[in-house]
């Protein structure tokens, strides 16, 4: 029967055709994981596998990675002893487009970890909560996709912390960039976040009246104009576990009641209509229809209604002598209206992040060992928040370089080994085409953002034009070299990612880089008696006397990732590369261009031939003849020698070729995993 390999770096020959190959098979038979080295490659299966019980991970602990088939367990354990045994901090980077799995994945590690660590109740409570505070993230930051039907909107690490004895003890998530446009609009058929048609299908009616909701979702502008309005059966009993779950992290009943106020605001200001009026002195303004609506909103937010109204529709100029009103146009004031829907939703979400960081940051003084599991976004197409979203991967990429190759390359270095080095693409230049200090994407486009004048989309696609006409990565039809590139539109620029083309519109990057709102606004909100919003806008506040400008979308989005580079550079990698069989979500199919061009762009290939050049397996000479000294009986049962030269003596009674084998200064490498096989199976004979 063929399973196809279990690692790719047994593959012959090695091209991208075997190993879709081999994924294609093992995906026909159940075999959802397959390695290459110690990267778990991951296919998503659609449909429910029995190999996540308690007695499969049982299965796996303690167990070496080589001896039971590919696992997310195996990877987890491997990570968690290296962690509690040798000190060494861990972080595992989990990759894919989306729905192809990473969630899933990062929850199986999760789940690994709190099945196999320490028990007892300070322990078991840090567990519920870290566990927790999945469904309560979910419910507010994953929404129904095309892609996926549970897609994650934001990028999440959560670090884990350990005491000595490797007992979880708490922990710290940060998250990133929230897709905060969901609010307010949605793509054809898909749906906004989860939390909204939760409360709806779920909440008691009590509840609701208190909330000043309908039932309905199709009364809400924000969940019907282009999305798909019913509510799922899942929403409802979803609603019970976020609320639970929201409990198990640390929300008291009155943050919880406060959260659903606001969830409850943004559905309704979304439901103003506004309409354009002509005033009596000739100047166009507008006016609120379905002012009810409006009260209820003041009544939620504890506010005057007076106040909110004029904040929606007008805008205060303040000169050094004056403040000047004027009416904001129809446009302005739908514009501003959403702009404030998404900033109370986005600074929601962050505030739900930080409370749940209250609840699991760790008590315990004293040194504390660290697991970091990053679920971060797939790569897409299209608009600023992509292009934030597709930096992220190539900084991912390029920390994938530096760790797993050069790492590599320096043990051999370190042991004396001599290595043949593999050619790869090193994504360094695109990373610093985008991220340059003063001369990259970013840096121009918050020059852009912030020089006085008339600046727009199109005059910083010119300046982008300027700088990277001859650039290999960059490409805009109105650059000389791409004039005649007709799939390539006007207002756009092309950047050649590592994982492939990918065309951005550049309609929008200026505004949402700015992020700003109306000053009216963010005022209004730091007045309301509502607990929270004072909390979400501090820049509100009228007393505070500094008028400085609040970063950029992206340079706060760099600041972050930088940090995070920064954090998992300091911690030993592991790496989940998740792929999706197929566009329809459906178990059972494999659809091969789309599998190619995942496998193309997690650059497997590669990865291959890199662990290939070098040796899959890698062991001090005491550890690995204490589990292989039985093999030889000149070592047999007590051996005191030296390790390299018992070592030697073993290789040489089993006859194994010379080359498979190579004697650093304090370890044993060995080239295929299929000779460790072998050994395990002579051993367990
Ligand atoms: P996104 O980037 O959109 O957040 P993702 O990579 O996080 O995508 P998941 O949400 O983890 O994708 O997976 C999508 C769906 O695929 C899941 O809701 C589940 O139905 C299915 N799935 C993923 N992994 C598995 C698995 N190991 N076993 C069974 N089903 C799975
Ligand atoms: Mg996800």
């Amino acid at each position: 029967m063929d399973d196809g390999v279990s690692d790719m770096c047994l593959l012959e020959p090695v091209s991208v055709d075997s190993i879709i190959k081999n994924i294609r098979v093992r995906f026909g038979k159940d075999l959802i994981y397959t390695y290459i080295g110690n990267v778990v490659i991951s296919i998503n299966p659609y449909k429910f596998l029995p190999i996540y019980t308690r007695d499969v991970i049982f299965q796996y602990r303690s167990r070496n990675i080589y001896e039971i088939p590919p696992h997310i367990y195996a990877i987890s354990d491997e990570a968690y002893r290296s962690m509690r045994d040798r000190n060494l901090d861990q972080c595992v980077i989990i990759s894919g487009e989306s729905g192809a799995g990473k969630t899933e994945a990062s929850k199986l590690i999760m789940q690994y970890i709190a099945a196999v660590s320490g028990k007892g109740r300070e322990v078991d409570e840090v567990k519920e909560q870290l566990l927790q505070s999945n469904p309560v993230l979910e419910a507010f930051g994953n929404a129904k996709t095309h892609r996926n039907d549970n897609s994650s909107r934001f990028g999440k690490y959560m670090d884990i912390e350990f005491d000595f004895k490797g007992d979880p003890v708490g922990g710290v998530i940060t998250n990133y960039l929230l897709e905060k446009s969901r609010v307010a609009r949605q793509s054809d058929g898909e749906r906004n976040f989860h939390i909204f048609y939760q409360i709806l299908s779920g909440a008691g009616t009590s509840f609701l009246k208190s909330l000043k909701l309908q039932r309905n979702p199709a009364h809400y502008h924000y969940l019907s104009s282009n999305s798909m309005t019913e509510c799922l059966l899942t929403d409802k009993e979803n609603f019970e576990i976020t609320r639970k779950a929201m409990t198990t992290v640390g929300f008291n009943v009155n943050d919880i009641m406060s959260v659903f106020q606001l969830v409850a605001v943004v559905l309704k200001l979304g439901n103003l209509k506004l309409q354009h009026h002509t005033k009596i002195d000739g100047n166009e303004g507008c006016i609120i229809q379905k002012e009810e609506e409006l009260q209820e909103c003041a009544e939620l937010l504890k506010c005057s209604c007076d106040r909110l109204k004029a904040a929606l529709t007008q805008r205060t100029v303040e000169t050094s002598s004056e403040k000047i009103r004027t009416d904001l146009s129809c446009t302005e004031a739908i514009y501003a209206r959403d702009a404030l829907c998404k900033a109370i939703y986005s600074r929601l979400f962050t505030w739900i992040v930080e409370k749940i960081n209250d609840g699991i940051r760790t008590k315990r003084r004293g040194k504390k060992k660290s697991m970091g599991v990053l679920d971060i976004y797939g790569f897409e197409n299209n608009g600023f928040e992509q292009f934030i979203i597709n930096y992220c991967n190539e900084k991912l990429q390029q920390l994938f370089i530096e760790l797993t190759l050069k790492e590599e390359q320096e043990e051999y270095i370190k042991e004396g080994i001599e290595w043949i080095q593999v050619q790869y693409f090193n994504n360094a230049v695109i990373c610093s085409l985008i991220e340059n200090h003063s001369q990259g994407i970013l840096s121009l486009l918050d020059e852009e953002c912030l020089r006085p004048g008339t600046v727009s989309d199109s005059t910083f696609l010119a300046k982008l034009n300027t700088n990277f006409a001859n650039h290999d990565h960059y490409e805009a039809r109105n650059c000389k070299k791409n004039q005649n590139d007709r799939s390539l539109p006007f207002d756009a620029f092309r950047l050649r990612h590592y994982a492939g083309n990918v065309t951005y519109y550049v309609d929008g990057f200026l505004e949402k880089n700015n992020d700003l709102l109306f000053r009216d606004l963010s005022k209004t909100m730091w007045l309301c008696k509502h607990p929270l919003t004072p909390i979400l806008f501090p820049e509100g506040d009228p007393y505070k006397t500094s008028m400085r400008r609040p970063p950029t979308t992206s340079s706060q989005f760099k600041a972050s990732i930088n940090a995070l580079v920064k954090d998992l550079q300091t911690k030993v990698p592991n790496y989940i590369r998740c792929i999706k069989p197929n566009d329809e979500k459906k178990s059972d199919v494999f659809d091969e261009s789309l599998v190619r061009h995942q496998v193309n762009y997690l650059g497997l290939l590669e990865n291959v031939q890199v662990k290939r050049a070098g040796y899959a397996f890698r062991q001090s000479y005491t550890q690995f003849l204490l589990r292989f000294k039985m093999l030889c009986p000149e070592l047999w049962p007590t051996y005191n020698g030296k390790m390299e030269i018992g070592v030697r003596k073993l290789f040489s009674y089993l006859q194994f070729p010379e080359e498979e084998v190579a004697y650093g200064k304090t370890k044993v490498f060995i080239r295929n995993p299929s000779t460790l096989f072998s050994l395990e199976d002579l051993r367990a004979k």
